[in-house]
């Protein structure tokens, strides 16, 4: 059973578990999030944490780094970067030597499975990229520093950073650009509006388009902590 009130050392207040039907920003981990999550009832708090920030396991392991186990702090520290993401760690944070991970880059799931009846597509995580990414057209996130994790279609041929989908993320998020589907929809939960210089595809064949928008739509939610929810149907 889940527990549904909580009380947290980050804050005075008791926690409650609730649903978000929109993004917000963790006061634990200060990533964004989606789903489900601790918050707190008083209005003038806004205080919010990853249900994973929440009840954090203190320890760790990540198969992408290996015989290194992971400590659970709560203090960011300033210029250190996740590994998977290439974004510093402000806040609650995963650490071991020298390497540092956010709690949601560290519980990110393996794959993500998507289907629709226009088809279906698969996107294994991966230590880094193994073609160029579609957001920044570059393999390693920084270039001679930091490779950064990576979703990779089964087919090979539609990669993004996580870190890219990240930042993209926290843009639309600043920009008040997300929005729910309704219902009856293809894809469960979030959609991002997608506005702009129509990034229309230019020549690639329409199922390819679809293809991409909708790894994207995937990976969005992983990111945000949802897909793994709505994808256990919790
Ligand atoms: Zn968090
Ligand atoms: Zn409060
Ligand atoms: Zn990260
Ligand atoms: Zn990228």
């Amino acid at each position: 059973m889940k527990i549904t009130e909580i009380n947290h050392s980050s804050h005075g207040h008791k926690l409650e578990l609730s649903y978000s039907e929109t993004p917000y920003q963790c006061d634990g981990c200060k990533e964004l999030g989606f789903g489900s999550r601790y918050q707190c009832n008083k209005t003038k708090c806004d205080f919010h944490l990853h249900e994973k920030c929440t009840v954090a396991e203190p320890f760790a392991t990540h198969p992408f780094v290996k015989n290194t186990n992971f400590e659970f702090k709560k203090k960011g520290k300033r210029g250190k970067v996740c590994k998977a993401c290439g974004k510093d760690v402000q806040g609650f944070m995963y650490k071991s030597k020298g390497t540092y991970l956010h709690p949601c880059c560290l519980n990110l799931p393996s794959t993500l499975n998507g289907g629709t009846d226009r088809g279906s597509l698969r996107l294994n995580l991966e230590s880094k990229a193994s073609t160029e990414c579609l957001i920044c057209r570059n393999k390693e996130i920084r270039k001679g520093k930091l490779k950064g994790w990576a979703y990779v279609s089964s087919c090979g041929k539609h990669c993004y950073h996580v870190g890219c989908v990240n930042g993209m993320n926290f843009e639309n998020w600043k920009m008040g650009y997300f929005n729910r589907l309704q219902s009856g929809g293809g894809t469960n939960g979030l959609v991002f509006v997608k506005v702009e210089n129509g990034e229309s595809s230019n020549g690639t064949k329409e199922s390819e388009g679809w293809l991409m928008g909708y790894a994207l739509d995937l990976i969005v939610q992983a990111v945000l902590g949802g897909a793994l929810a709505s994808m256990l149907g919790f």
